[in-house]
């Protein structure tokens, strides 16, 4: 039996997060959200937007490709990168037309609910995790790859926060050979 003690999941299903950030996968060269119709079945399987609704218009669909990048601008300024905050503002215009607001139950518990249906509804309640995440600090470990040609989103489990790169096999050899190849121009110099 595989262990997963050193493996958590990350908080908050965050991992939704991570995996929305990384429907475009940057060793494949593929995007999961190609298109509005690719857009509809990845938020469909995420539980996110109910069978039977309406397929994302385009300018949904860009909006949606807009929030990928928002993210992941959020995601590598905590690694290191620098505050973007054109990047929250995108967040709070999804969160605003999604009708993001606190939901109190009559059993007297309350959080975070979409209030809008549909589209809208599904790309806010994809904020809920962020949010609930920044609550509690656990948002500072959700990164975006250092390395320019890869962005990759992952969750840092390391005990001191100071992961850098993704945990993809292909991208810490690439970094290796990276590092190879500057040390070979160096060396020749
Ligand atoms: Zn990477």
């Amino acid at each position: 039996m595989v262990s997963t003690s050193n493996t958590p999941q990350a908080p908050h299903a965050l991992d939704l997060v991570i995996d929305f950030v990384n429907t475009l996968d940057p060793d494949e060269h593929t995007d999961a959200l190609s298109s509005a119709a690719a857009l509809a079945t990845w938020l469909l399987e995420a539980r996110l937007l109910d069978a039977g609704a309406a397929i994302p218009t385009e300018a949904e669909h860009r909006r949606a490709l807009r929030l990928r990048e928002a993210l992941r601008a959020l995601m590598l300024a905590n690694n290191g990168g620098g505050a973007d905050h054109e990047a929250g503002r995108e967040l709070e215009r999804i969160a605003r037309d999604g009708e993001l607001g606190v939901h109190f139950t009559p059993t007297g518990s309350a959080g975070l609910a979409a209030g809008a249906s549909g589209f809208a509804g599904a790309l806010a309640s994809l904020l809920i995790p962020v949010a609930e995440a920044l609550g509690d600090g656990s948002w500072q470990r959700v990164k975006a790859c250092r390395a320019p040609d890869c962005r990759w989103a992952f969750y840092d489990r390391s005990r001191n926060r100071s992961g850098v790169w993704c945990e993809m096999a292909v991208c810490g050899n690439r970094t290796k050979v990276r590092a190879y190849r500057a040390r070979e121009i160096r060396e020749r110099r």
